[in-house]
Order: structure tokens, then C-alpha cells, then sequence
């Protein structure tokens, strides 16, 4: 294991390990293996995000829960990540006639979540990579083709379309939920595989800071449940509250004209109207399609002792219990903690990750798409509960 200056005190032998998909999970997977030594190859498909200014992809902000915070301790990072994270202490319900109830999370112990931004939590891993000479990073390389057995990779650059080819002793998938790690895999007998589509698909909007200021209490993740429909927001930085509103593709379309846009509003979620701002619901609900939620299962994670696939290449889920990233981040804590047992071989290693894994990968899964019901539906429930039980008091 290394300090953060990279200097290794790793006692096997160090590895070239290609880290597929320079997400969230892969560079945390590229910080790990790094500073335990091993020469890490860093391929992802987009552009340094970095340099980035539009971030193409999934939510703008998530929550990170302990198990997320657990594996940023583990590389130096959670207080510099916590640091610029707001915390929410619990749920605020908005009812269908603006009526705002809180559910705290933890009222003994104060724990919450804390939305984190994804972009700046990607920043803040690659960065610290750049300490690590041993990290060697390829931005604009999209994994076409890989042979787990000779440990060979081919890669398309872009703009230009070159075939670049690579080898390594140990491929780590970390593409996320269609991931081409993989895909490569399912090839392989034993290899068992399943996905699954929900009917709802989501699209995100946004409520402006006003005046520079929230125009909500920030420290809350706000739901509007509405039986098959649900809507949430987490705060920003910036003031700004990013809106995931999740509902069957089949009510999506039939939403087609600004008119019924504001019609569908004002009947659902009339509260967040004025928030949102009419027009920027209409200039942000029109300008992206509803984007489709997978949940993935498999078994086993690894090939031999060449492969291996983490985060949601591996256990993709809908995002309703907030665990997808986190579960990726402590797939690398489990992972590199069984790298510290000097007597596993890399076989080993892979095998007992499987083992030690799947079955929490699984549950989490299906608890995902437990709370997929849960948020929209039952929180409406305990609202009404929770506000009767306060007005006895
Ligand atoms: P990804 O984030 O998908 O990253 C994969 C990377 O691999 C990408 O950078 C991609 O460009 C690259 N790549 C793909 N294919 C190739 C290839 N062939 N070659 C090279 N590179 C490739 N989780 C939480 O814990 N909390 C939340 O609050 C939360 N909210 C969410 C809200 C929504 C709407 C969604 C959709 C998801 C949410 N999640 C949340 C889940 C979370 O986003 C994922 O679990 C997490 O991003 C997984 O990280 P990853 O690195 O495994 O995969």
C-alpha cells in the first residue's frame, strides 16, 4: 500500500492493469491499483472530462452514502469531496397541493447523504491521479475488442479512428452498464447474465437559484411521489436543484406540445412550477429525450486471473435507492482490500471478489428496484402518516 505521493510498499508484484472506462469507478479503480504500485493504463471513451464543458451522461448530481464516502477515505479523498458536498438530512415530501413534510433519515445519529456532483467528483479522482506516474491516461479510446486469454485489447481513437492495440495482465471492466468487458464475457461458458428494462424512463430539469439563493431548503432531497409517477431534486453548488422526473415512456409521449407540458404540471407538480420557471420547463423538457433506467445481474465478475468487471459494468441498477456509484466505489474497497493479502494469486484475488460479492450485488439490485416503488407510491404514504402523527403532537 502507498501514501498519496505514490510511493509503493505494495508486496506483490506489480501488474499492468488496463482500467476500462475512466468514470467514476475506473478512476478510483486506477487511483487504487496505483497506489499499490501496479502500472495502471487508464482507456476511456470520451474526452478528458476535464476539459469538458458539457458533460454528456447521467445525472448532473448524486447522493454519496457511507459506503461511497468509505472507499474515498480509503484513497485521501472524502473530506476534500465532502468539503464542497451538501448534506441532506432526510426527505422532504411535496404533496399534489404544495404541502411539504420532512422525514428525517437518522434523527438519532445525524447521518445523511450528501449530493456530490459528478462531474466535480470525476475532476476531483482524475486529479489525484495525476500524482501517479504510474497512471498513464487515454482519453478518446473506445474499447472495440479485447481477448481476455493473450491479455489484448484493441481500441478505436477518435477523432481520427486509428486502431490502437494494448495488452495487460489484468483487464478491468469498469464501462459501465453496457459495458464491452462485458459483453466479451457472456461469450464465456458459466458465465450467467441478465438485464432488465423498467417501464419508466426519466429526464432531467432544473430549479435556478434565485437572487442567488436556493429556492428551497437545501439540505433535503425532495420527492413528489405520485403513485406512477415520481419526482426528485437534489441542490447544487450553485444554488441550483437538479429535477429527475421519472414516469412511464408511455405518459412521456404523451406529453407533445408546451400546452400539455404546463397542463401535466400544474395538474402534478404545481409547486414546482413558478421554482422550475415556465419557460425553462418547456426549453429543458423539450430539448432531451427520457432516458431508459437497466438493471443488470450477473455471476460471475472476473475470467481466470485476466478479467475482471466492477460498478455498474457489473451490477448496473435503477437509481431509485440511490446505490449504484456508491456500490461501484466499495466493489474497489473489497477489492483492493483481498490486493493487500499477500499469499492470494491474482486468480485468487478474482475469484473470492465473485464470491464475496455477488450476492450483495444482487440484493442491492433488486432493493434498487424495491425502492423504485417505495419512493413514488409508499413515501406518499408515510407523508400522510408522518403528517397525521404530527398533528397529534
Ligand atoms: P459509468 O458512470 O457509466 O462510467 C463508465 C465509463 O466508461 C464512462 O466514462 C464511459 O464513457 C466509459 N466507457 C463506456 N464504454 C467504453 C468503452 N467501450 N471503451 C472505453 N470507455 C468506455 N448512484 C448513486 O450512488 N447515487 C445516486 O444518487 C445516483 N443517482 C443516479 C441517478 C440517475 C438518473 C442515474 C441514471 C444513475 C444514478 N446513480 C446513482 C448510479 C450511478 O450513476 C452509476 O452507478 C455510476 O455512474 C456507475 O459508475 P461507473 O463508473 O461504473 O459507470
Amino acid at each position: 500500500l502507498t501514501t498519496n505521493n505514490g510511493n509503493a510498499l505494495n508486496s506483490r508484484a506489480p501488474l499492468k492493469v488496463a482500467i476500462i472506462g475512466g468514470g467514476l469507478v475506473g478512476s478510483l479503480a486506477a487511483l487504487s491499483f496505483a497506489r499499490r504500485g501496479h502500472e495502471v493504463h487508464l482507456y476511456e471513451y470520451r474526452e478528458d472530462i476535464r476539459r469538458a464543458e458539457l458533460v454528456q451522461g447521467r445525472s448532473i448530481n448524486l447522493a454519496l452514502s457511507q459506503r461511497g464516502r468509505k472507499a474515498l477515505a480509503e484513497v485521501g479523498l472524502e473530506q476534500e469531496v465532502l468539503a464542497t458536498a451538501i448534506p441532506m438530512r432526510g426527505r422532504m415530501l411535496h404533496d399534489i397541493k404544495g404541502n411539504r413534510t420532512v422525514v428525517i433519515y437518522d434523527p438519532c445519529t445525524n447521518q445523511c447523504l450528501y449530493s456530490v456532483g459528478r462531474k466535480y467528483l470525476n475532476e476531483v479522482l482524475l486529479n489525484a491521479g495525476e500524482k501517479f506516474p504510474n497512471i498513464h491516461r487515454h482519453f478518446e479510446h473506445k474499447l472495440n475488442y479485447v481477448n481476455f486469454n493473450e491479455g489484448r485489447m484493441e481500441f478505436k481513437r477518435a477523432p481520427s479512428k486509428e486502431i490502437v492495440e494494448d495488452n495487460a495482465d489484468l483487464i478491468v471492466g469498469c464501462d459501465g452498464a453496457f459495458s464491452t468487458v462485458r459483453q466479451q464475457m457472456v461469450r464465456a461458458p458459466g458465465f450467467n447474465y441478465s438485464q432488465e428494462y423498467i417501464e419508466h424512463g426519466y429526464l432531467e430539469l432544473c430549479i435556478p437559484a434565485k437572487d442567488g439563493e436556493f429556492q428551497m431548503p437545501e439540505n433535503y432531497l425532495h420527492i413528489w411521489p405520485r403513485d406512477e409517477f415520481m419526482m426528485i431534486a437534489l441542490p447544487n453548488q450553485d444554488k441550483s436543484f437538479t429535477v429527475t422526473l421519472s414516469m412511464p415512456f408511455k405518459v412521456f409521449k404523451t406529453i407533445r406540445s408546451s400546452e400539455d407540458l404546463l397542463n401535466f404540471f400544474h395538474k402534478y407538480y404545481a409547486d414546482a412550477v413558478p421554482l422550475i420557471g415556465k419557460e425553462r420547463l418547456i426549453k429543458d423538457f423539450f430539448k432531451s429525450r427520457p432516458q431508459h433506467l437497466v438493471s443488470v445481474k450477473c455471476y460471475p465478475y472476473h475470467y481466470g486471473s485476466k478479467a475482471l468487471i466492477l460498478g455498474d459494468a457489473a451490477h448496473a441498477m435503477v437509481p431509485y435507492y440511490g446505490q449504484g456509484l456508491n456500490a461501484g466505489m466499495e466493489d474497489c474497497t473489497l477489492l483492493l482490500s483481498l490486493f493487500n493479502q499477500p499469499n492470494l494469486s491474482t486468480a485468487e484475488i478474482l475469484e473470492q471478489f465473485t464470491e464475496l460479492r455477488w450476492r450483495d450485488a444482487h440484493a442491492i439490485c433488486d432493493l434498487a428496484m424495491y425502492n423504485y416503488v417505495e419512493m413514488r407510491d409508499l413515501t406518499k404514504r408515510l407523508s400522510f402518516r408522518w403528517r397525521k402523527w404530527l398533528d397529534t403532537q
